[in-house]
């Protein structure tokens, strides 16, 4: 058999800071359901791990972009309610239907589509309609709701469909204090009143996502979608750090060190020799590289903690392996080199890679690639 073990790197994954996390944004939204948002294999943490350990933490319903995601949790035996929003058409209704999802619609293919797979499945939808308040992006526009709402009555009197949520998403929820944040929440309330004069029964109505979970309680409504705050990344550095809120980074990255060596003064570093020693010192090889989600714009700068110091990648990023100059240091190979983490061990946190590499943590742990073994601790 080929060997998995992770010898040559590994994420490990936290579960325990993971629902503790969860508990401490249930707290922040008591009273909301929390949607624990596991979409993009819960942000590289590993779906399925993560998101029964999310269940064990109170969260009360699970959130994917794609429907595959979502029966893929389903699948494994996920219970309770699972939501997915990101459709195209000719998409997987029928099985949504037949796995107990709960589906986005925001416009009038998708309702069209569902219903007609309701049909076959001889059985309703649960249908959540997504109004754009103002992201600019997906949703239903405000001036074709009316259009939309009253085909979903009709659907439902039909029996066809069950609306069972009206929801929305921020666009600047991480800007304390955004004009458009008031805009959408004001745009919201009128299109949930709107739905519901006519007679649209909704479950749960929603609009938060982890900013807005973490700093603006008035939009919890009925359930809140967390995502980055549960993996223990502040959703912005502008916000505050996770330890403000109470939260802990689930994700550690390390790798074993595969070379220690001894170099003299002016030896060019990796591909285009962008570094140049500027003496005799050694350098370190931590196997992994830009296939693996290292970003190359961490080239010369990335920061990662070894035997105790902080070094920074010296030279590029190459595909596989990154270099780092250990300044005569001699640690042994095999030595783990842990790139980010929790950060009160003296590592770098993903916020760290994100600033040195112009991008948002987001980014940093959803690309961390699949050749690097997920460990659940
Ligand atoms: N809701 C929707 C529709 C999303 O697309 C996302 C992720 O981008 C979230 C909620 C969770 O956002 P966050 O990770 O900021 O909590």
């Amino acid at each position: 058999a080929v060997p998995t073990a992770p010898l040559r790197a590994r994420a490990e994954i936290d579960l325990g800071a993971l629902r503790a996390n969860v508990r401490v944004l249930r707290a922040r939204a008591e009273g909301a359901h929390l949607m624990a948002v596991v979409k993009s294999d819960a942000y590289g943490h590993g779906a399925v791990p993560c998101a029964r350990a999310a269940l064990e933490a109170g969260a009360t319903w699970l959130g994917t972009a794609t429907p595959e995601e979502a029966l893929a949790l389903r699948a494994a035996g996920l219970p309770g309610r699972i939501m997915c929003w990101l459709w195209v058409p000719g998409g997987p209704w029928r099985q949504a239907i037949e796995a107990d999802l709960d589906v986005a619609v925001s416009g009038m293919w998708a309702l069209r589509e569902v219903g007609d797979a309701a049909r076959e499945a001889g059985r309703p939808a649960r249908v959540q309609l997504k109004a754009d308040t103002g992201l600019g992006r997906n949703g239903c526009q405000p001036e074709d709701w009316p259009e939309l709402v009253g085909a979903a009555l009709e659907a439902e009197a039909a029996g066809l469909i069950k609306v069972t949520g009206l929801w929305s998403h921020f666009a600047c929820a991480d800007e304390p204090g955004h004009p458009s944040i008031a805009a959408q929440l004001t745009r919201f309330r009128e299109m949930v009143a709107y739905a519901e004069e006519r007679g649209v029964e909704p479950e749960v109505r929603h609009i938060a996502n982890s900013p807005a979970t973490l700093t603006l309680p008035e939009t919890h409504f009925d359930l809140v979608r967390t995502g980055i705050a549960m993996y223990g990344i502040s959703p912005s550095p502008e916000l505050g750090t996770p330890a403000d809120f109470g939260l802990r980074p689930v994700m550690t990255l390390s790798a074993s060190l595969a070379l220690v060596k001894g170099v003299p003064g002016g030896h060019g570093v990796s591909y285009g020799h962008h570094y140049v020693t500027s003496g005799e010192t050694t350098l370190g090889l931590v196997p992994l590289g830009y296939a693996d989600g290292i970003p190359r714009h961490a080239s010369d700068g990335g920061p990662v903690l070894i035997d105790g110091k902080l070094r920074t990648v010296a030279g590029r990023v190459a595909m596989d392996q990154f270099v780092v100059d250990l300044g005569g240091d001699e640690p042994r190979p095999g030595t783990r080199a842990v790139l980010f983490g929790p950060g009160d061990g003296g590592e770098p946190t993903a916020e760290d890679w994100a600033q040195v590499c112009g991008t948002i943590a987001y980014e940093i742990v959803t690309r961390i690639g699949t050749r690097v073994p997920r460990v659940h601790v």
